[in-house]
């Protein structure tokens, strides 16, 4: 299959059993990248740290306390240097593009940055740098719970009105008009964190510049979260959402986790983006995303990484399977049919959602699309005498570890598993965290 691109990375033409000749081989067999549709790359830094059993019931929110730990010491320098190295292990894993949910804006004590775009900027150059397509996604973050309640002074960071958040947005998307791997979308980060009010006024404000800006707003982690909501409003999150905003193809429910009936039918009805962070979500023992649901009433899900236990595209959709699996007593319920390959039906429907909730050209080696590739080592031995489909299968469910180069654009940025600033990048963030870890258990 010869692919023909344009200056900008763009695929022009698909033509299979073509003339090789005058073309570069790409020795494997070639996949679409993967979009990881969820990121807060600061995040990286505390994988790990939350594995030991808190006083009490330790749950989600005492996950958040070390988190809140973590924001309180971070520096610009410090944001870069962690995004610059989870992205180069996203591009390793597979994934060719991501799409960041970033809600720290200010100093660590709540003062505006003289650019309020400092770290934003951190976040898009250490993409740039390391060569993956990037949505950032400012977040819109201005109350501590349902009913309006102040936040708090660990949130300080966070914090934004609707007309601050706006010029911050309109500034990122000035910058960024014409870069091929840079989108910007928002990020109401979630009913709890935004009143219905703020939340129209940013919409209303967004509209008329930004028409197709995705959205993305974090919407039913948590069992606590369904019962604040239902306390507050007496309608669940999801039904809330889609009866008070207007939910279509641009917006992404980050961890849709909890769902009745009725609210993931709506919500496959909607065409927005169901995302999904299983390794995460089970991490945090969030509960189990209805995926077999979902996905036979046609909703369409994306995968993404979030607080980064797990960077690595093929964990995440064995998790994903896994878990309907464990719950159901049964296996392969999220193929599309008997004999077919469950493999194929993740990782394909992962793309196409992927790709929706990112806004960008994406997912499919496609006229019209980037080519974001991700070639297979097939003389890797679990790899061996396969072929279509069950390569796939064996990528993501037999542990093969089979990613050996990735194109982001048509440029390699990994070769045979290596990036150029690899070690650069890894030098950095190991400074980084030798500086900080004594300051985080301080
Ligand atoms: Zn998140």
């Amino acid at each position: 299959v010869r692919l023909t691109l344009d200056e900008g990375g763009i695929i022009r033409e698909v033509a299979a059993a073509a003339s090789p000749e005058g073309a570069t081989r790409l020795a494997g067999a070639v996949v679409p990248g993967m979009p990881n549709l969820h990121s807060h790359s600061f995040q990286r830094a505390m994988a790990g740290l939350a594995e030991r059993a808190g006083p009490g019931e330790d749950s989600f929110w005492t996950w958040r306390e070390l988190m809140y730990g973590l924001v309180a010491v971070l520096a610009p320098e410090d944001v870069a240097a962690i995004a610059a190295q989870l992205f180069l292990e996203m591009l390793r894993a597979g994934y060719t593009a991501v799409a960041e949910f970033h809600y720290l804006h200010h100093d660590r004590d709540g003062t505006p940055y003289a650019a309020p775009t400092e770290l934003s900027d951190r976040v898009i150059d250490a993409a740039r740098r390391v060569g993956i397509a990037i949505t950032h996604l400012p977040v819109l973050y201005a109350r501590g719970g349902f009913g309006d309640a102040p936040p708090g002074p660990r949130q300080s960071r966070f914090l934004n009105d609707g007309e601050r958040f706006l010029r911050l947005v309109a500034e990122l998307r000035a910058r960024w008009r014409e870069a091929p791997d840079v989108a910007i979308g928002i990020a109401p980060h979630s009913l709890r964190a935004v009143t219905p009010e703020l939340l129209d006024e940013v919409l209303r404000g967004l509209g008329a510049d930004a028409p197709e800006a995705p959205i993305h707003i974090h919407i039913a982690e948590q069992q606590k979260e369904v019962e604040d909501c239902l306390a507050w409003s007496g309608a669940r999150p999801v039904a809330w959402l889609l009866d008070h905003a207007p939910v279509d193809r641009r917006w992404c429910l980050v961890h849709a986790t909890h769902m009745d009936a009725d609210e993931t039918r709506r919500l496959a009805g909607a065409a927005a983006v169901a995302g999904l962070c299983p390794t995460t979500e089970a991490n945090l023992g969030d509960g189990i995303f209805p995926a077999e649901r979902f996905l036979n009433a046609g909703g369409i899900i994306g995968i993404g990484s979030d607080s980064h236990v797990a960077v690595d595209p093929a964990e995440e959709l064995r998790l994903l399977e896994y878990g309907q699996r464990l719950t159901r007593q049964r296996r392969n319920l999220l193929a599309d049919g008997p004999g077919r390959s469950t493999g194929a039906r993740l990782y394909g429907a992962a793309l196409a959602g992927g790709a929706a909730a990112l806004g960008q050209p994406a997912g499919a080696i496609a006229p019209g699309c980037r080519a974001d590739l991700v070639v297979l080592d097939t003389e890797a031995p679990s790899l061996a005498g396969k072929a279509g489909d069950a390569l796939l299968d064996a990528w993501i469910f037999a542990g093969a570890r089979a990613v050996r180069t990735v194109l982001v654009g048509g440029r390699a940025v990994i070769r045979d598993g290596h990036h150029a600033e690899g070690e650069a990048i890894a030098a950095a963030f190991r400074r980084t965290m030798r500086r900080l870890l004594p300051r985080l258990s301080a």
